[in-house]
């Protein structure tokens, strides 16, 4: 039986046969026990960087008999990887976007050198790290949407290259992969989206002070999505 929520299974399938992971704010390291036990991958990092967390991880990870195939390790962000581990893939989920930027950011050069591929699922601020992707040369090759606990998720999967195509506005916020897929929770959420915008800016028509460059950025967002549903 497995471990994951359905959040974490939609990461879990995102990550390639036979890669070397560090899944970064790993937690209760549920996500590199699945991937071994499954033998997917042979080796993976649970890197994470509060203490209780991380002790539970190392105590049950030897309780699987894992320890040979996973090194739970505690550090901030990708300081747990050394240049020798190989990595090849690093999986930061569930947290927000602007935290998952900023420990990539604050990678070396040395900790990414290896990473070919990057697995990111933020709670929120999704476009963030589309732009951040963009911007570091990484090509967004998947994506992933769900609903689970009254909760949109979105996973974003990107690969290492010399060098990647902007995205439009709207892909950014979007997501390139998935406004093509267009599954049903993406078109629920989007539907969702848009009726709060057209509020949004019925509300904003109605305040005491016009903002207009607001309302024009709503006006823009609603453009978007209709054209798109
Ligand atoms: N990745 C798991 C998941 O998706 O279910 C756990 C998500 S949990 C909400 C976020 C975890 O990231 C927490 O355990 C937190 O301690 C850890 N974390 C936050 N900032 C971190 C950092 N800079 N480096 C490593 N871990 C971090």
């Amino acid at each position: 039986m497995t471990l994951l929520s359905k959040r974490l299974q939609a990461v879990y399938q995102m990550v390639d046969a036979g890669t070397r992971v560090a899944d970064i704010g790993s937690d209760h390291a549920y996500l590199p026990v699945e991937l071994v036990e499954t033998s997917v991958v042979n080796y993976a990092i649970a890197g994470e960087v509060a203490v209780g967390p991380m002790s539970r991880s190392k105590t049950d990870v030897e309780k699987f008999g894992l320890s040979n195939k996973i090194d739970v390790r505690l550090g901030d962000g990708l300081a747990v990887i050394n240049q020798e581990d190989s990595i090849d893939t690093v999986v930061i989920a569930g947290m927000g976007g602007i935290l998952i930027c900023d420990i990539l950011s604050r990678a070396t050069e040395a900790q990414l050198s290896n990473v070919q591929t990057l697995i990111l699922q933020p709670n929120i601020g999704e476009p963030l790290v589309r732009h951040w992707l963009i911007e570091h040369n990484f090509d967004i090759v998947d994506e992933d949407i769900l609903s689970e606990d009254h909760h949109d998720y979105e996973i974003i999967k990107a690969q290492k290259k010399a060098s990647v195509d902007e995205l439009t506005e709207a892909q950014y916020l979007m997501g390139p992969v998935l406004m093509t897929k267009k599954s049903d929770a993406f078109v629920a959420k989007w539907q969702r989206k848009l009726n709060g915008y057209q509020k949004a800016v019925d509300n904003m028509h109605n305040a005491k002070k016009i903002d207009e460059a607001k309302i024009g950025q709503m006006k823009q967002y609603i453009k978007y999505v209709e054209e798109i549903l």
